[in-house]
């Protein structure tokens, strides 16, 4: 989130939540549901470069947001369940659905147990490259790179580009700078082929990150075999899906089903895009996920789920439970939709 958008959405957070205008404007915004979007939850770090801190959670920030919601109204669902009561307009209360992104093994050591404590159903999204083990984090070694370099060498067109990264606000620069500049590049191969090279230069070993953070398959078939768990659909290698051609999309969506069904048992019925914004997944992305019948596919859109949703099921927008609002008061003001309606200036769909 960039700078001063983000300040002013802090802000409006602050604002809704001390004169409670999120509770009036719930009606308005609040939609019929809600789906939550995690990736790690685990003990903090005190790491002062973390520049992909915004994809955690402590287990007590999550913990108590588990327990706030299972004592409101709202009742917590599975994705079939929402898939249900989408295509049946059951919108009689209020639904939350937790899922994970990515299949780390803190989803199993850290927010399975809380899950379990207070029996709530959730969904995995597993990249099936990652349990493979053959798997490109390049955030991640972007960040590795420049976590244990003081000059970072890139190759831009043909020619080597030196970045100083000593203490760490340059680091937290030059990661920002080289991040978003790989993500404007025209292809997943032209992002992937630089990484490739800049963590080969530097040393950093890409393929380790998936042995140390992503479950194997044996981890995530005992977490599968828990009727509170679904295992859904990541595609298999974790592409910016608008940055491929349609054949690879429809290959990455149907053979990370084909492989998940192989190693678990169970065919997979809902999808989540990989990054899954709007410069990540499109129009062309919620089309394909539809033909080949995945139930659900979720992008991470920031919104709550409306009744006009029902036309738009590969297409569903979730609300991200990061690290940069981790206080409880901040998830009550964003499950309530008044946020995010408007951060959209109250549009109620985002499905173009
Ligand atoms: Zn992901």
């Amino acid at each position: 989130m960039a700078g001063l958008k983000y300040k002013l959405f802090r802000t409006a957070l602050e604002t809704l939540y001390f004169s409670g205008a999120h509770v009036l404007l719930k009606p308005l915004v609040g939609g019929v549901g809600a789906i939550v979007t995690l990736h790690h939850v685990r003990p903090a770090r005190r790491d002062r470069f973390q520049p992909n801190r915004l994809l955690e959670v402590t287990p007590e920030f999550f913990e108590r947001v588990i327990r706030r919601l299972r004592r409101s109204r709202t009742q917590l669902v599975s994705m079939d369940e929402v898939h249900r009561r989408m295509t049946e307009r059951d919108f009689s209360r209020r639904f939350v659905s937790i899922t994970f992104d990515d299949g780390y093994r803190d989803t199993l050591e850290c927010a399975y147990p809380i899950l379990k404590k207070y029996d709530v159903p959730f969904t995995v999204y597993v990249a099936t490259s990652f349990a493979d083990r053959i798997g490109e984090m390049w955030w991640l070694a972007l960040e590795a790179v420049i976590a244990q370099n003081e000059l970072v060498g890139i190759r831009i067109e043909g020619r080597d580009r030196w970045f100083e990264c000593r203490d760490v606000h340059e680091k937290r620069a030059v990661y920002e700078h080289i991040y978003w500049w790989l993500r404007q590049l025209k292809t997943e191969d032209e992002l992937r082929a630089i990484v490739r090279e800049l963590a080969t230069r530097h040393r950093v070993d890409m393929a380790a990150f998936c042995a140390a953070l992503c479950m194997d398959w044996q981890e995530l078939a005992a977490l599968a075999a828990d009727p509170l768990v679904t295992i859904g659909a990541h595609t298999v290698n974790h592409p910016i899906l608008s940055k491929v051609s349609e054949t690879a999309v429809r290959s990455e969506l149907e053979n990370s089903r084909a492989v998940i069904q192989a190693a678990l048992g169970a065919r997979p019925q809902h999808l989540a895009y990989p990054v899954g914004d709007r410069t990540s997944a499109g129009p062309r992305e919620f089309k394909i996920a539809a033909e080949l019948g995945f139930k659900t596919a979720v992008t991470t859109r920031p919104g709550v789920v409306f009744r006009a949703h029902a036309k738009h099921l590969t297409a569903l927008p979730r609300i991200s439970l990061n690290g940069d609002f981790q206080r409880s008061r901040y998830a009550r003001v964003l499950m309530s939709g008044a946020a995010t309606g408007l951060w959209n200036g109250f549009r109620r769909l985002n499905v173009a």
